[in-house]
């Protein structure tokens, strides 16, 4: 059983990867998980992802390279993209992620990832004490 849960889930594409807890690698995971699913063209969900993994590289795994982000996912009802992010840190209380939108919390970037999956996914869904996020969008159709 993975962490992320999918197994239990009808899902096409799906893939289990974890990576190492490196800011450069973020990127390269980024660009060879959305070519997995075939959605290169996507640049919010491409930012949302870089974001989504940063995130849980420094906030969740404060850079241990001792531990690992766990990145899985695939594609559901044929067109809507699932990802699952779990780091091994110790968790946080989204209610306590400051609003980007206040301009005091503009530059906090903790805040400011948070806020880009909500709003540039259909759904981003804490779980796991915070350790986990899962992302949903519909792929293809709309806007580019
Ligand atoms: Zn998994």
């Amino acid at each position: 059983m993975c962490v992320c849960g999918l197994e239990n889930c009808k899902i096409a594409s799906v893939f289990h990867e974890p990576i190492k807890s490196r800011l450069e690698l973020v990127e390269h995971a980024t660009e060879r998980i959305l070519e997995r699913v075939g959605a290169m063209a996507d640049i919010p969900t491409r930012l949302v992802l870089s974001e989504a993994i940063a995130n849980a590289i420094i906030h969740g795994n404060q850079e241990d390279l001792n531990k690992k982000v766990q990145i899985c996912g695939g594609l559901e009802d044929g067109n809507r993209l699932v990802l699952v992010i779990t780091d091994e840190g110790a968790g946080f209380d989204p209610a306590l992620i400051p609003d980007p939108l206040c301009d005091q919390n503009l530059f906090r970037p903790h805040g400011r990832g948070v806020f880009l999956m909500q709003h540039l996914m259909d759904q981003a869904e804490f779980r796991l004490g915070g350790r986990q996020v899962v992302l949903r969008k519909r792929l293809g159709g709309d806007s580019a």
